[in-house]
């Protein structure tokens, strides 16, 4: 699998190239502020986009889709639920201080039916908390069990999303990461929004926010037996 990662401020988002070796088909996941980044890395790479795929709608993860559609015009994927924020990018932008393009208009609304480039699918996975609309992007051969895991801002190496904005809910957050991320495999690599890469296995084993999550649920478990 061809995989390309690029992050600019101010925000440092990971945006990413996804693409099948053979085909040389692809797809941009999340393009930010470093559109022109990823464009590039297209060119580089001599890969065909054939998606926009974003994980949610905060404007950090949106503000290239406008770029990319500009330079592809591709299909752009989002989960329903989280429409009424990418509706609002350009009032999203203003909170941060930002002046922000409005991106265009969402082409499909996942459905939860797989996604298919060269060799590869993608398998998408609702993950609510850090927004309404919030998913995972299981990705991998199509047939295999998915190792690639693009995650946007639920889960993060060491720490986990925010659950303060509009749509947010902790609860909602812990039970996708612990229930639905956790059950995809301890060897899955984890691709988050922000920062470095890591494994499904390393954060159970040592995610601070995670670990203090099960206990106080396993204190709560004892007292109510
Ligand atoms: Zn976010
Ligand atoms: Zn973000």
């Amino acid at each position: 699998m061809i995989l390309q990662v690029r992050a600019v401020a101010p925000f440092y988002k990971n945006g990413f190239v996804v693409g099948c070796e053979r085909t040389r088909e692809a797809v941009i996941v999340d393009p930010g502020d470093e559109a022109d980044e990823l464009l590039g890395a297209v060119r580089d790479l001599d890969v065909r986009v054939q998606y926009v795929l974003l994980t949610h709608a905060h404007v950090d993860h949106v503000t290239g889709v406008a770029a990319v559609k500009e330079a592809y015009d591709v299909p752009v994927y989002l989960h329903a639920d989280d429409l009424f924020l990418y509706d609002a990018a350009v009032e999203q932008g203003a909170m941060f201080g930002f002046r922000v393009r409005q991106p265009p208009p969402v082409d499909v609304f996942y459905d939860m039916s797989p996604i298919h480039f060269g060799d590869y699918e993608v398998l998408v996975h609702h993950t609510p908390g850090h927004c309404p609309g919030g998913v995972c992007l299981q990705t991998g051969r199509t047939g295999e069990r998915g190792t690639h895991l693009f995650v946007g801002d639920t889960l993060f190496a060491g720490s986990i999303g925010r659950t303060d904005l509009p749509g947010g809910a902790y609860d909602v957050l812990m039970r996708s990461i612990t229930e639905v991320l956790f059950s995809l495999g301890d060897d899955a690599v984890v691709h988050p929004g922000h920062g470095p890469d890591t494994t499904i296995g390393r954060e159970k084993a040592t995610n601070p926010f995670v670990l203090e999550y099960l206990a106080t649920k396993r204190n709560h478990g004892i007292q109510d037996s």
